[in-house]
C-alpha cells in the first residue's frame, strides 16, 4: 500500500485549518443571560451566584455548593476546609493538572504521590493504601479524563483510616459511578469552569458537599475569613461590625459569571451527548488500526468524556510520540499531551520528589496523546481528527 505522504514532511495536512484540543460553546442565550446581570445592579456576590450554587447542588444531588473563582482556588478551600495544615499528609495522584497537588502546599501539607491503576490512569486504590501512615490526613483523586475512580474502594479506604476524600472533579461533571453522579458521593468534590472543561464561566470553580461544617468554612475563606453573623462573633460593639477570624482569600466569583454558569448549566446534557458520541466515534475507528491502543472504560463508571486520550503501542511504531506528536500537529490536528507527571516538574524535584516514585503512571506519560475532544466540534471535523491519525499511523506501523 502506498503511504500518504505527511505533512510533516512536505505532503498536504488532512485539513486546512488548525483544530483544537478543546474549548468552549458559548451562543446567543448565554450571552443574553450575561447582558442581562451587566444592566442589573449586582456585578458580583448577587442572586446570580447563588442560582448557580443551587443548580449546580441539585445537578450532581449534592446539599450545598460554594462557588469560586477558579477551580484551583475551589482545590485551595476545600484543603483549607478539611484543616490541612503543617506535617499533614495528603495522598493524590501524579497524572493531573499541578493545580490537584499545588493545593496541598498552599495550605502547608505534603502532597504524597500514589501510582495509577495501568489500564484506566487513575489513582489505584492499593497504591493508596500503601500510601497511608499516621501523618496521612486526606486523599485528593481526580477522574482522569472524566472516569470516575473506584468509588466504593477509595471511600471504603477513607473511612477505614478516617480520611478527609476530596475529589477533584474538574474533568468530571456529568459523570456518574454506579448510578451515583460524581459531585455526591465525596466529603467535598471539585469542578472547574475553565474553557476547556464542559461548561465554562471564563474563569470559575465549585465545591460541592453534604457536610455543613465544610460549607460553613468555604464559605468562610472564599471572603477573606470575614465573619459578620452577630451570632458568631467575639466582639459586637455595634452594627457595623465584622472580624477576620481566620485567614482567608478573595476567591469570589461575579453575578456575569455565574450567569453564563447557570446558562451553560442548562446545555450541559446536550453537551455530555456529543462528548460521547464523538469519542465512541473515535473508539470505534481506532479499535480497528494497529499502533494506537483506545482508552479502557471501567463498566462501574459513565465517563463525562473531557478528554479522548489514545495509548501509543511502541511494539509496532518506527517514530517515538515527539515525531508522532508533531507529525499530528503538522497535519492539523491540535494534539496534547495530559499531563506530566506532577513531581517531575522543576518545582517538585527541588522539593525532593524523585523521578521513578509511581512506575505506572511515568509509563502511561510517555505514551499517551490526546486528541481534540469538545461539543462544538462538527462530524466533520471528528472524521478529520481519525484521517490524520490513521495517515501518521499507518505511516510509522512497521508490519
Ligand atoms: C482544570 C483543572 C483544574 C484547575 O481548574 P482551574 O479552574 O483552571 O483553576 C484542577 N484540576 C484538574 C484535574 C483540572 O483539569
Amino acid at each position: 500500500m502506498q503511504k500518504a505522504k505527511l505533512a510533516l514532511y512536505g505532503g498536504r495536512p488532512v485539513r486546512d485549518s488548525y483544530l483544537a484540543y478543546g474549548g468552549q460553546w458559548i451562543d446567543d442565550h448565554d450571552i443574553e443571560a450575561v447582558i442581562r446581570i451587566l444592566k442589573s445592579d449586582w456585578l458580583t456576590t448577587g442572586p446570580a451566584v447563588s442560582n448557580f450554587e443551587e443548580a449546580m447542588a441539585d445537578y450532581v444531588g449534592a446539599k450545598y455548593a460554594v462557588a469560586f473563582s477558579s477551580g484551583t482556588a475551589a482545590l485551595h478551600a476545600s484543603c483549607f476546609a478539611a484543616g490541612i495544615g503543617e506535617n499533614d499528609e495528603v495522598i493524590t495522584t501524579p497524572l493531573t493538572f499541578a493545580a490537584s497537588a499545588n493545593c496541598i502546599l498552599y495550605v502547608g501539607g505534603k502532597p504524597v504521590f500514589a501510582d495509577v491503576d495501568s489500564a484506566t490512569c487513575n489513582i489505584s486504590p492499593s497504591s493508596i493504601r500503601e500510601s497511608i501512615n499516621e501523618n496521612t490526613k486526606a486523599i485528593i483523586t481526580v477522574d482522569f479524563t472524566g472516569q470516575p475512580i473506584e468509588y466504593e474502594e477509595v471511600l471504603e479506604i477513607a473511612k477505614e483510616f478516617g480520611l478527609v476524600l476530596i475529589s477533584d472533579a474538574a474533568h468530571a461533571l456529568g459523570a456518574s459511578y454506579k448510578g451515583k453522579m460524581v459531585g455526591s458521593m465525596c466529603d467535598m468534590t471539585i469542578f472547574s469552569f475553565h474553557p476547556v472543561k464542559h461548561i465554562t464561566t471564563g474563569e470559575g470553580g465549585m465545591v460541592t458537599t453534604d457536610n455543613k461544617d465544610y460549607y460553613e468554612k468555604l464559605l468562610l475563606f472564599r471572603n477573606h475569613g470575614i465573619v459578620r453573623d452577630p451570632d458568631k462573633l467575639e466582639n459586637n460593639p455595634g452594627p457595623w461590625f465584622y472580624e477576620i477570624q481566620r485567614l482567608g482569600f478573595n476567591y469570589r466569583i461575579t453575578d456575569f459569571q455565574s450567569a453564563l454558569g447557570l446558562s451553560q448549566l442548562g446545555k450541559l446534557p446536550g453537551f455530555l451527548k456529543k462528548r460521547r458520541e464523538y469519542s465512541s466515534r473515535y473508539t470505534e475507528a481506532f479499535d480497528k488500526i494497529d499502533g494506537v491502543i483506545t482508552p479502557f472504560q471501567n463498566r462501574d463508571g459513565n465517563s463525562s468524556w473531557h478528554l479522548y486520550i489514545l495509548r501509543l503501542d511502541p511494539a509496532v511504531l518506527s517514530a517515538d510520540r515527539a515525531e508522532i506528536f508533531k507529525a499530528l500537529q503538522k497535519e492539523n490536528i491540535g494534539v496534547n499531551v495530559h499531563y506530566i507527571p506532577v513531581y517531575w516538574h522543576p518545582y517538585y524535584q527541588q522539593l525532593g520528589y524523585r523521578k521513578g516514585i509511581c512506575p505506572n503512571a511515568e509509563e502511561a506519560y510517555g505514551s499517551i496523546l490526546t486528541l481534540p475532544l469538545f461539543p462544538k466540534m462538527s462530524i466533520k471535523d471528528v472524521e478529520d481528527v481519525i484521517d490524520g491519525v490513521k495517515k501518521v499511523i499507518s505511516y510509522y506501523t512497521v508490519m
